[in-house]
């Protein structure tokens, strides 16, 4: 009993985090950066940080994330970092050759009050930025929000320092990514195809982040959003935010710089998100739905019908990231189970009123978000009202061991499993994806507490 100190009855706190369910803003930043073709990270803080936002990283996918930082000491500390970024910059520029650096804040050269716009300015100013390079930035002070919030920040500022109107619209639309996996944004890639409509995704990490086993080391894969599609995204007739609060920011800056409608929609995981993904699509490109997508989506619904009664009624607690939890509990809603406990520890208004309006088919269920939703605090929920079934990143593995309960590993960080970041959980193959995980633990379980004249071959 690893959790045993968790008590069942449930306490009001203000001042008092236990096992927060987020991370920190610069471990979002640097992931979105990574979805820039050509781009190295760069933490402006200290060595530590940036060691713990790449290994966390690297411990979810498994691959080698590489990023710079500006290595503050005592000195950094007190006179601020202006002097380390600019000598950062020049040895980024002249010995690792990337084609953009993507500068974030740290607590604490938020703390200093470190104006990453005017240094940045005054490193092109002072010409360290090298012909055909790029430099952007994206404030990311991690006493407030969380990876969610910094992945925000980070692709709105690409969206509004790339970004670049020009009197000729383009036929694309751009589609912003939330927080996904590098398998989700192939997926995505792979329905617009299939729609037949030309888009520009960005941030997009498939092909760096999933990149194949080659033999040889590539310091940038050759996946990622390029910067002249990102300029291009200015000229885009439509963009559509996957996610209210990790992707609509960008959308905004986007709207604001150059004009680019948008529309905001939740990640397209499980079936109704995915039904408005790709109606808002087809209608925004002013196509048609091929039957190949309309066939996936059957093949989805016959699975649900098929399997219904191993679903039908099961209580679900589920933590972690609100862009995703958001149409998980939706999906989760659509299979006829029963989502009670709800965490995110990213804070936002948004959740709520999303979380309200889906709810609403779930009346009673708890659900809340930012400051005291922790995991503590869902462990409790579930010691009052047990689940069927836990479903969230790799530290509900705890709770899951000591109130024994069937656990799906999903959303971020996964760090003793594999597979999120190659088979994607958005569109209906996606929800496929799902049900079957889900499928699998719920049965697993009956199998495994049968007795053994009840225990069946055929299920
Ligand atoms: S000090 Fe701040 S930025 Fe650095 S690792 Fe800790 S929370 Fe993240």
């Amino acid at each position: 009993m690893l959790l045993r100190h968790t008590t069942k009855e449930v306490k009001e706190r203000e001042g008092l985090t236990i096992n927060p369910a987020k991370t920190c803003q610069p471990i979002g930043a640097m992931y979105a950066a990574l979805g820039i073709h050509g781009c190295l990270p760069h933490s402006h803080g200290s060595q530590g940080c940036c060691s713990y936002h790449r290994s966390t990283l690297t411990r979810h996918y498994k691959e080698p994330v590489m990023a710079a930082t500006s290595s503050f000491t005592e000195g950094a500390s007190v006179f601020g970092g202006q002097a380390n970024l600019l000598a950062a910059i020049d040895t980024i520029f002249s010995v690792y050759n990337p084609d953009i650096i993507a500068v974030h804040s740290t607590c604490l050269s938020e703390t200093i009050g470190d104006d990453l716009q005017q240094i940045t300015k005054k490193a092109k100013d002072d010409g360290k930025i090298p012909e055909g390079k790029h430099i952007i930035y994206a404030s990311t002070p991690s006493f407030v929000g969380s990876h969610v919030t910094g992945y925000a920040n980070m692709v709105a500022g690409m969206a509004d320092q790339f970004a670049v109107s020009t009197d000729e619209k383009k036929n694309q639309i751009n589609i912003i990514a939330g927080w996904m996996e590098p398998s989700d944004m192939r997926e995505i890639k792979r329905l617009s195809t299939e729609l037949g409509v030309k888009i520009v995704l960005f941030p997009d990490t498939s092909n760096v982040l999933d990149a194949p086993q080659t033999g040889k080391h590539e310091f940038y894969p050759k996946g990622g959003t390029t910067v002249e599609e990102l300029k291009s995204t200015g000229d885009s007739i439509r963009s559509l935010a996957l996610g209210c609060i990790s992707a609509e920011p960008a959308a905004i800056a986007l709207e604001k710089k150059c004009k680019v409608p948008f529309e905001t929609l939740d990640m397209p995981i499980g079936i109704s998100a995915t039904d408005r993904f790709i109606m808002a699509l087809s209608q925004a490109a002013g196509v048609t739905v091929p039957d190949d997508i309309t066939a996936d989506r059957g093949r989805l619904v016959d699975i649900i019908a098929d399997m219904e009664q191993y679903l039908f009624g099961k209580k679900v607690a589920l933590f972690g990231d609100p862009d995703q939890l958001i149409p998980l509990t939706e999906f989760l809603l659509d299979l006829n189970m029963k989502p009670v406990h709800i965490v995110s520890g990213t804070p936002g208004q948004r959740f709520e009123k999303r979380m309200k309006e889906i709810l609403q088919r779930a009346p009673g269920a708890n659900f809340k978000n930012g400051l005291g939703a922790d995991m503590f605090l869902l462990h409790q929920w579930i010691k009052n009202e047990p689940v069927d079934l836990l479903i969230g990143n790799t530290y509900g593995k705890y709770i899951a061991r000591d109130e024994d309960i069937p656990f799906i590993r999903y959303g971020f960080p996964i760090l003793d499993r594999i597979g999120h970041s190659y088979f994607p959980s958005v569109g209906y193959t996606g929800g496929m994806r799902l049900v079957e995980k889900i499928l699998g633990a719920l049965m697993d379980r009956q199998d495994r507490d049968a007795l053994e004249e009840k225990f069946e071959l055929v299920m």
